[in-house]
């Protein structure tokens, strides 16, 4: 149960260190046990053995597992039975607050209190709680964007 590429001189297997595409760098080198024959692969090249994947029912993380066999979902506790096809969606968990959103919310706060001690009287005070108010929304929900790109990368189920 491992990740290999196929060496392009004698087609054997060349057995990685890792386990997961996403794991390999885009480019490496890797040496055929066979033939010897050294050559430049890239992460597409990878052939990926004993890895089943899904995304959570609830959540929508995507998931993988390296069994078959009962598991939970790290970021929501859904429990699934993982199997060859589609899995099986046991117990809902609880999902956590969209990242975007609480960022949103956070980045308000924080702009419309900078935003206050800017103006000099109350109607320009009050503007520029507005004006920061809106200004950490932005930010906020940027923060949330890239926050939740970042999150859209696979986790690995916990087992059971
Ligand atoms: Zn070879
Ligand atoms: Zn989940």
């Amino acid at each position: 149960m491992t990740a290999y590429v196929v060496c392009r001189q004698c087609g054997s297997r060349i057995p990685l260190a890792v386990r997961l595409r996403s794991q390999a760098p885009i480019i490496f080198s890797a040496t055929c046990p066979v033939c010897g024959f050294r050559g430049k692969y890239s992460y597409v090249d990878i052939v990926e053995e004993g890895v089943y994947r899904a995304k959570c029912a609830v959540c929508n993380v995507r998931l993988y597992s390296f069994r078959l066999g009962y598991a939970k979902c790290p970021i929501c506790g859904s429990r699934y039975l993982v199997t060859l096809g589609e899995w099986r969606l046991l117990e809902r968990g609880e999902p956590p607050p969209s990242p975007a959103q609480t960022l949103a919310t956070v980045g308000m706060f924080v702009g419309g209190i900078a935003g206050a001690s800017r103006g000099r009287d109350a109607p320009e005070k009050i503007a520029g709680i507005v004006a920061g108010a809106i200004a950490g929304l932005i930010l906020g929900g940027l923060l949330g964007a890239l926050l939740e790109t970042l999150t859209r990368a696979e986790r690995e189920v916990v087992y059971e």
